[in-house]
């Protein structure tokens, strides 16, 4: 797999058009995000805090690093201090403790709502009325020190594309609908989280401009389980 090439030609394809590349290195070695940041990447995810940590030490320190699987409450105080966006908030329980973490630590964290688009009852996420009612609590209006930045969506792993570009279809309806009825004066709401290696095209296509790609940039990922030191 080569790293740096492959990092070029996303980069090629997906600047012109302003989507952001996150690059997502969870299982990779350091070395291999560190080629890709040779290549010019800053943008990395990971899903599993521990492994998010010790790569964050090792790593040039001007890595925006993203976490994007699910987050438990007792973790978000290890990633607090660093973490440049949260993509996976799926309750307003863990947003009101990134809020009092961020608090702590006098910064302000940016995150993503991720939304429940896929048939498969696997994924986590909010639903639609969900993300509304979270929206609207006067508990998540008083949050000071978390920015909702957008929406996170990850689609049914299918062949059937139709099925992905309905799903994708579905979140920037939803993501539009919030922007007009929450943050129309706000710029900071701007981010549409959707995409991964095998239908990032079609995400980008139904109004994307985040996407999240791992096999694409690093290969297949054949070591399933990121071993710790
Ligand atoms: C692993 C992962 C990705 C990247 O998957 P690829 O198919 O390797 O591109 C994207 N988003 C999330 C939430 C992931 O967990």
């Amino acid at each position: 797999m080569d790293i740096t090439a492959n990092i070029q030609e996303v980069q090629q394809e997906l600047t012109p058009i302003g989507v952001t590349l996150v690059a997502i290195s969870k299982t990779k070695p350091v070395e291999d995000i560190q080629e890709a940041y040779n290549a010019g990447q800053r943008i990395f995810g990971e899903n599993m805090v521990q492994e998010l940590v010790e790569k964050q030490e090792k790593l040039p320190q001007d890595i925006q690093w993203h976490l994007v699987g699910h987050l438990q409450t007792n973790k978000v105080k290890y990633i607090a201090p660093f973490i440049s966006l949260i993509q996976s908030v799926d309750s307003l329980k863990l947003l009101a403790e990134i809020n009092k973490h961020a608090i702590k630590h006098k910064r302000v964290i940016d995150c993503l709502l991720q939304v429940d688009i896929a048939q498969e009852d696997t994924k986590f996420g909010l639903d639609h009325p969900e993300v509304i009612e979270l929206l609207e609590s006067e508990e998540f209006k008083a949050m000071k020190n978390v920015r909702i930045r957008g929406l996170m969506g990850i689609a049914t792993n299918t062949e059937k594309e139709k099925e992905v570009k309905e799903e994708f279809y579905e979140l920037k309806m939803l993501f539009d609908g919030i922007k007009v009825s929450y943050y129309r004066k706000e710029d900071s709401f701007d981010t549409l989280s959707m995409g991964m290696s095998s239908d990032y095209k079609l995400a980008i296509e139904q109004g994307g401009n985040m996407v999240r790609l791992g096999s694409t940039i690093f290969g297949k990922r054949v070591i399933k389980h990121f071993k710790a030191k």
